[in-house]
């Protein structure tokens, strides 16, 4: 089991498998992109399987694939194949554009990955395409609707961007009346690649629940785990659930149980910190398991306690792109 220095348990990873992106959405990175990592920068697929049996042997069991586009790199199924046989890891779940994984529903099912984020920041087709800067909502839309309907436990990511697509939060809860899919709404926070640059944030959580409210004001509050980073809600009669997640407040640091792989081997223990070590070269010399594990025990070992303590430590963090930290 890994624990960190305050005593939490840390059984998720949060696993980057490219900082590529075939979206350029404005609050994760610039219109022209970031200096993307070159390929032999990226662990390939027999060193990701690699770093998650090692992973999973010190106790890890919940490992999220996310990216950049996790889709775009067109080996990823045959990750997915290898972790789904993984003893010990019970839950594979996936963060996706929902613009490419079309093709590999059916296969997905097939090896039990049921457990799909999917970002998706506006219902409405111009707001969508001119958060995006591309013009796939139609895909995007019918991938997410046939997800639901056949049967995946989806999560809707919907980042409130102030000035953008605050309109779209009640029309997008809609969904929650008819299917059976949660939608959550996040506070942005300042990873984008240098977009922007921000201290406070207008549409943190309390606003969201209040405009929620505005409208639903009878939503009631659900049970969530203890490590959960949302809050939780019904609207009675809605088939479906909706859900704040207060990235940039920070209210969940206290029982955070997770750590972050970057696509170029950067462990991270905290979204808010710079990376601890890099694994990539360390995957490639010699006595890979025994040295990985050290690493990974010394970063779990020395995570700082909240977001906020982290940010005063590295203060130039927020100059990362989420496409290359992983969301
Ligand atoms: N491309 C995939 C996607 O968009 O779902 C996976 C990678 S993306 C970096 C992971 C998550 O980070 C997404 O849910 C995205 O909305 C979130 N994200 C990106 N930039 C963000 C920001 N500045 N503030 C809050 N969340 C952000
Ligand atoms: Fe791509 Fe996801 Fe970043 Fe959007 S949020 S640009 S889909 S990595």
């Amino acid at each position: 089991m890994l624990v960190d220095n305050h005593n939490r348990e840390i059984n998720y990873l949060r696993l980057a498998v490219t900082d590529r992106c075939n979206l350029r959405c404005n609050y994760c990175m610039p219109e022209e992109g970031i200096n993307f990592a070159k390929n032999d920068k990226l662990f390939t697929i027999d060193e990701l399987v690699k770093l998650s049996e090692i992973v999973v042997s010190q106790g890890i069991d919940k490992i999220r694939i996310t990216g950049g586009e996790p889709f775009v790199r067109k080996d990823l199924m045959v990750l997915l194949r290898s972790l789904s046989k993984l003893d010990g890891l019970n839950d594979i779940s996936v963060t996706t554009n929902a613009t490419l994984i079309g093709p590999h529903i059916d296969e997905l099912k097939e090896l039990g990955i049921k457990n799909i984020n999917v970002s998706m920041d506006a219902i409405n087709r111009e707001t969508f395409e001119r958060i995006t800067r591309r013009d796939h909502y139609d895909v995007v839309y019918n991938n997410m609707i046939r997800l639901i309907t056949e049967g995946f436990n989806v999560r809707i990511n919907f980042i409130a961007l102030e000035g953008q697509n605050t309109d779209d939060i009640l029309p997008m809860l809609e969904l929650t009346k008819h299917y059976n899919v949660s939608v959550r709404y996040l506070e942005e926070m300042p990873f984008n690649g240098g977009s922007k640059e921000f201290q406070t944030i207008k549409w943190d959580f309390k606003t969201i629940l209040e405009h929620i409210r505005s409208e639903h004001p009878d939503y009631y509050k659900l049970e969530s785990p203890k490590t959960s980073t949302s809050m939780n809600y019904k609207i009675p009669g809605f088939k479906g659930t909706f859900g704040v997640i207060p990235s940039f407040s920070r209210t969940f640091c206290g029982s955070c149980n997770r750590l972050r792989i970057s696509a170029t081997g950067d462990v991270i223990t905290c979204l808010y910190a710079k990376a601890s070590v890099n694994l990539r070269d360390i995957m490639r010399a010699d006595d890979v398991e025994e040295n990985i594990k050290k690493e990974i025990l010394k970063a779990v070992g020395s995570r700082a306690k909240t977001g906020f303590e982290a940010q005063e430590k590295y203060k130039d963090v927020f100059s990362n792109s989420m496409t290359s930290i992983g969301g």
